[in-house]
Protein backbone atom coordinates (compact mmCIF):
# COMPACT_ATOMS: atom_id res chain seq x y z
CA UNK A 1 0.00 0.00 0.00
CA UNK A 2 1.13 3.40 -1.16
CA UNK A 3 1.83 5.56 1.86
CA UNK A 4 3.21 9.49 1.49
CA UNK A 5 6.77 10.30 3.17
CA UNK A 6 5.26 10.88 6.55
CA UNK A 7 4.02 7.38 6.44
CA UNK A 8 0.38 9.03 6.82
CA UNK A 9 -2.62 8.12 4.13
CA UNK A 10 -4.73 10.22 2.76
CA UNK A 11 -8.48 10.33 3.01
CA UNK A 12 -11.77 12.98 2.42
CA UNK A 13 -14.42 12.41 4.99
CA UNK A 14 -17.49 11.63 3.28
CA UNK A 15 -19.80 14.30 5.40
CA UNK A 16 -17.94 17.03 6.06
CA UNK A 17 -15.56 16.94 2.72
CA UNK A 18 -12.51 17.50 5.02
CA UNK A 19 -9.13 16.15 3.60
CA UNK A 20 -7.71 13.65 6.77
CA UNK A 21 -4.24 12.23 7.37
CA UNK A 22 -4.14 9.11 9.37
CA UNK A 23 -1.23 7.09 9.97
CA UNK A 24 -1.08 3.98 7.96
CA UNK A 25 -0.54 1.91 11.05
CA UNK A 26 -4.24 3.35 12.32
CA UNK A 27 -5.75 2.74 9.39
CA UNK A 28 -7.31 -0.34 10.94
CA UNK A 29 -8.25 1.51 14.01
CA UNK A 30 -11.94 2.97 12.88
CA UNK A 31 -10.40 6.38 12.53
CA UNK A 32 -12.63 9.80 12.62
CA UNK A 33 -13.45 12.74 11.23
CA UNK A 34 -10.73 15.30 13.25
CA UNK A 35 -13.31 17.76 11.63
CA UNK A 36 -16.63 16.40 12.43
CA UNK A 37 -16.14 12.97 13.92
CA UNK A 38 -17.92 10.95 11.42
CA UNK A 39 -16.16 7.59 10.93
CA UNK A 40 -14.15 7.38 7.92
CA UNK A 41 -14.85 3.87 6.71
CA UNK A 42 -18.70 3.61 7.47
CA UNK A 43 -19.35 0.56 5.75
CA UNK A 44 -21.23 1.82 3.42
CA UNK A 45 -20.43 3.71 0.19
CA UNK A 46 -19.90 7.69 -0.55
CA UNK A 47 -22.25 9.02 -2.46
CA UNK A 48 -20.34 11.41 -4.81
CA UNK A 49 -21.38 14.15 -7.68
CA UNK A 50 -19.75 16.58 -9.70
CA UNK A 51 -18.83 18.89 -6.85
CA UNK A 52 -17.17 16.25 -4.78
CA UNK A 53 -15.96 13.80 -7.43
CA UNK A 54 -12.88 15.47 -8.05
CA UNK A 55 -11.49 15.97 -4.68
CA UNK A 56 -12.52 12.45 -3.51
CA UNK A 57 -10.45 11.10 -6.66
CA UNK A 58 -7.57 13.37 -6.07
CA UNK A 59 -7.20 12.97 -1.91
CA UNK A 60 -7.54 9.50 -1.67
CA UNK A 61 -4.24 7.49 -1.27
CA UNK A 62 -6.61 4.49 -0.69
CA UNK A 63 -8.07 2.81 -3.76
CA UNK A 64 -10.79 3.77 -4.63
CA UNK A 65 -14.22 1.76 -6.30
CA UNK A 66 -16.56 4.08 -7.83
CA UNK A 67 -19.92 2.37 -9.34
CA UNK A 68 -21.03 4.59 -11.96
CA UNK A 69 -24.76 4.15 -12.04
CA UNK A 70 -28.48 5.32 -12.49
CA UNK A 71 -31.54 5.15 -11.00
CA UNK A 72 -33.52 4.34 -14.11
CA UNK A 73 -31.04 1.20 -14.73
CA UNK A 74 -32.56 -1.77 -13.27
CA UNK A 75 -29.22 -3.97 -13.79
CA UNK A 76 -27.54 -1.18 -11.35
CA UNK A 77 -30.56 -1.28 -9.15
CA UNK A 78 -29.60 -5.25 -8.82
CA UNK A 79 -25.45 -4.39 -8.50
CA UNK A 80 -26.12 -1.93 -5.79
CA UNK A 81 -25.93 -4.21 -2.62
CA UNK A 82 -22.54 -6.05 -3.95
CA UNK A 83 -21.38 -2.27 -4.12
CA UNK A 84 -22.64 -1.86 -0.46
CA UNK A 85 -20.84 -5.13 0.36
CA UNK A 86 -17.87 -4.05 -1.09
CA UNK A 87 -17.28 -0.99 1.12
CA UNK A 88 -18.22 -3.39 4.21
CA UNK A 89 -15.58 -6.44 3.24
CA UNK A 90 -13.00 -4.17 1.68
CA UNK A 91 -13.01 -0.99 3.89
CA UNK A 92 -10.63 0.24 5.17
CA UNK A 93 -8.31 -1.06 2.28
CA UNK A 94 -10.24 -0.09 -0.55
CA UNK A 95 -12.51 3.32 -0.69
CA UNK A 96 -15.84 2.57 -2.33
CA UNK A 97 -18.33 5.28 -3.89
CA UNK A 98 -21.25 5.67 -5.81
CA UNK A 99 -21.88 8.52 -8.44
CA UNK A 100 -25.19 8.71 -10.11
CA UNK A 101 -24.97 9.62 -13.34
CA UNK A 102 -27.47 11.42 -14.23
CA UNK A 103 -27.37 14.10 -11.21
CA UNK A 104 -23.62 14.18 -12.20
CA UNK A 105 -23.19 13.77 -15.88
CA UNK A 106 -20.00 16.17 -15.91
CA UNK A 107 -17.85 13.74 -14.49
CA UNK A 108 -19.46 10.49 -15.99
CA UNK A 109 -19.19 12.35 -19.74
CA UNK A 110 -14.89 12.83 -18.84
CA UNK A 111 -14.24 9.21 -17.91
CA UNK A 112 -16.40 8.84 -21.01
CA UNK A 113 -18.74 5.85 -19.35
CA UNK A 114 -20.86 4.77 -22.26
CA UNK A 115 -23.11 2.18 -20.08
CA UNK A 116 -24.09 1.42 -16.81
CA UNK A 117 -23.54 -0.07 -14.47
CA UNK A 118 -19.53 0.27 -14.94
CA UNK A 119 -17.19 0.57 -11.96
CA UNK A 120 -14.14 1.93 -12.35
CA UNK A 121 -11.10 1.62 -9.63
CA UNK A 122 -8.83 4.12 -9.05
CA UNK A 123 -5.27 4.76 -6.88
CA UNK A 124 -4.39 8.33 -6.31
CA UNK A 125 -6.31 9.64 -8.70
CA UNK A 126 -5.24 7.44 -11.51
CA UNK A 127 -8.21 4.85 -13.44
CA UNK A 128 -5.82 0.90 -12.82
CA UNK A 129 -9.16 -0.55 -14.31
CA UNK A 130 -12.71 -0.26 -15.16
CA UNK A 131 -15.71 -2.80 -15.96
CA UNK A 132 -18.94 -3.08 -17.27
CA UNK A 133 -21.90 -4.57 -16.77
CA UNK A 134 -23.31 -6.73 -13.42
CA UNK A 135 -21.43 -9.61 -12.11
CA UNK A 136 -21.89 -11.67 -9.13
CA UNK A 137 -20.42 -11.22 -5.89
CA UNK A 138 -17.51 -13.63 -6.25
CA UNK A 139 -16.51 -12.55 -9.49
CA UNK A 140 -16.55 -8.61 -7.95
CA UNK A 141 -14.95 -9.62 -5.29
CA UNK A 142 -11.57 -11.25 -7.38
CA UNK A 143 -11.67 -8.67 -9.90
CA UNK A 144 -10.81 -5.97 -6.76
CA UNK A 145 -8.32 -8.38 -5.31
CA UNK A 146 -6.89 -8.78 -8.83
CA UNK A 147 -5.83 -5.12 -8.30
CA UNK A 148 -4.04 -5.87 -5.15
CA UNK A 149 -6.82 -4.75 -2.85
CA UNK A 150 -7.18 -6.90 0.12
CA UNK A 151 -10.23 -8.38 2.00
CA UNK A 152 -10.36 -7.27 5.40
CA UNK A 153 -11.19 -10.37 6.94
CA UNK A 154 -8.07 -11.66 5.48
CA UNK A 155 -6.51 -14.72 3.55
ZN1 LIG B 1 -15.85 15.23 8.57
Amino acid sequence: MATSDSGAMKVVCPACGQRIRIPAARMADHPRCASCKTPLFGGHPVTLDDATFDRFLQDTDLPLLVDFWAPWCGPCRTFAPLIERAASEFEPALMVAKLDTEAAPAAAGRLRIQSIPTIVLFKQGRELARQSGAMPWAALSAWIQSHGVKLRTGS
